[in-house]
């Protein structure tokens, strides 16, 4: 949970992003390497997405090829429309696991998954990832021009569209200085950013995309304190009024989230706001600890 990692940030939201993840790091990777192992039932729908309340029910699943191993084992959680939930543990304890089941990158074995009631089994793997936006902790840029890439969330998102998701996620204030503004190359050939820069365009590729249903894994990488505040006020404002599972490492962050789930062993091993984990958890009050001695 508090692992130290070289942290960009990600955002994929569509399959030429899924794709350019392949390239990223380690953790983007884990959640995207593998060939979607879900299929779409004959005539499916599309998951109609009215207030984006999530549901866990019972869920338990194993990676294919490791059937014995139980990641998740009657894991249950909800996510009521709007809100946001934080998921804590140790490494392996499961988290990657429920955005990517939440993603429909796998079908759960027993239990099931909805969103706004629909069982995600039943509809289009599509849909589902249309629904969700995905904000990553290492970024994949393409080559070619910021616009490009933050059009990658939303093709038909004119200029102004994208200077405002730029001006939500506090990031128009340097991309306004630059010569050639959100014509910049980035990359090898263009600008250097910085990880709080980075992290701040992905955010705004997920403004852009303005998904009812955001997943965030946190960056772990320390920013310096001006970047930080304002990387977690860009990231107020998108988690408010979205439904947000948020992968957290950063008690700032933790606070900020209406309900703190602890997990173990692939299971809910407690549940509550910060203060009340401060009283009823002993892993919850020894993360606090780990990271304000960090
Ligand atoms: P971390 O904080 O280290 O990322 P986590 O809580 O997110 O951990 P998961 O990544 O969900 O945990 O992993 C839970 C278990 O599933 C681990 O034992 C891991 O090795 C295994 N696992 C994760 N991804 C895969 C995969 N694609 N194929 C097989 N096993 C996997």
């Amino acid at each position: 949970w508090l692992r130290g990692s070289s942290s960009l940030t990600v955002v994929m939201t569509s399959l030429p992003e899924v794709l350019a993840g392949l390239a990223a790091g380690e953790r983007a990777a884990k959640l995207f390497q593998e060939r979607p192992a879900v299929s779409d039932l004959p005539k499916a729908p599309a998951l109609a997405v009215a207030r984006g309340g999530i549901t866990f029910e019972q869920v338990s699943f194993a990676y294919p090829g490791r059937q014995s191993h139980l990641v998740l084992d009657g894991f249950d959680l909800t996510i009521a429309p709007g809100r946001s939930v934080a998921l804590v543990g140790p490494s392996g304890a499961g988290k990657s696991t429920v955005t990517q089941l939440l993603l429909r990158l796998f079908d759960p074995a027993e239990g099931r998954v909805t969103i706004d009631g629909q069982n995600l089994r039943e509809v289009t793997q599509a849909s589902v990832r249309a629904a969700v936006g995905v904000v990553f902790q290492e970024s994949v840029l393409v080559s070619g021009s910021l616009a490009r890439n933050l059009r990658l969330a939303q093709p038909t998102a004119t200029d102004q569209d994208i200077e405002a998701a730029l001006e939500a996620a506090n990031a128009w204030g340097f991309v306004r200085t630059w010569e050639d503004g959100i014509h910049t190359e980035l990359g090898e050939r263009g600008v250097l950013l910085s990880g709080g820069q980075r992290q701040r365009l992905a955010i705004a590729r997920v403004m852009l995309k303005d998904p009812p249903i955001v997943v965030l894994d946190e960056a772990t990488s320390a920013l310096d304190a001006g970047s930080e505040r304002l990387v977690l006020d860009a990231l107020d404002r998108l988690l408010s009024g979205r439904t947000s599972l948020v992968i957290a490492h950063r008690i700032a962050t933790i606070r900020h989230c209406d309900q703190i789930v602890v997990m173990e062993r692939g299971r809910v091993a407690d549940a509550g706001t910060h203060a009340s984990l401060l009283q009823s958890s002993t892993t919850y009050r020894s993360y606090c600890r780990e990271q304000s001695v960090a």
